[in-house]
């Protein structure tokens, strides 16, 4: 492709530098999804002075992610945008899987439960977590932002749920 003036404002291709994982180095939590995220940019990378974070993911197998010891659910200052959108042409609203997202902690969490392409925001100081896909038929896109987040600093927040739900451990990445 040519080159444009504005090249520095593009990202061409899956932006995995975050991790040091080579584009071609497709490694996946068990074949599930794309992890490390496919596209990324957070606090000026890959791009010079971006200050907005977007994290963006494929998922075609049943998985689960925030619900582990190594990566608990988290909370942080700032609000969260998660969009799920599913890849069905004949029918945009089908998210080909059941999802089951957790908010809140203690005697507050409770589990969001939606199998249609979706839009949650997660207010400022809300942990969140564990995210769980069930049932996958399609894959699906995930895609996460935060407006002028700088450096996310996430604090982990427990995850009971995580213990107490058997049926995560089986799919858990
Ligand atoms: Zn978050």
């Amino acid at each position: 492709m040519a080159v444009s003036k504005y090249e520095q404002y593009i990202v061409r291709e899956p932006t995995r530098s975050k991790h040091n994982v080579a584009v071609s180095a497709w490694s996946t939590v068990e074949n599930s999804r794309t992890a490390p995220p496919f596209m990324w940019m957070e606090n000026s990378k890959p791009i010079a002075g971006v200050t907005h974070m977007v994290e963006h993911l494929w998922i075609w197998k049943d998985t689960a992610m925030g619900a582990t010891v190594e990566k608990p659910p988290h909370k942080h200052d700032l609000e969260e945008i998660f969009l799920f959108l599913g890849t069905n042409k004949d029918d945009p609203n089908d998210l080909g899987a059941d999802v089951e997202l957790w908010m809140g902690e203690g005697k507050d969490a409770d589990k969001i439960s939606f199998n249609t392409s979706s839009l949650i925001w997660i207010p400022p100081g809300i942990p969140h977590m564990p995210l769980i896909y069930r049932n996958v038929k399609k894959p699906l896109l995930l895609v996460i932002f935060a407006l002028e987040a700088g450096e996310m600093r996430p604090k982990t927040v427990d995850c009971p749920q995580c213990l107490a739900n058997p049926s995560i451990q089986g799919i858990q990445g």
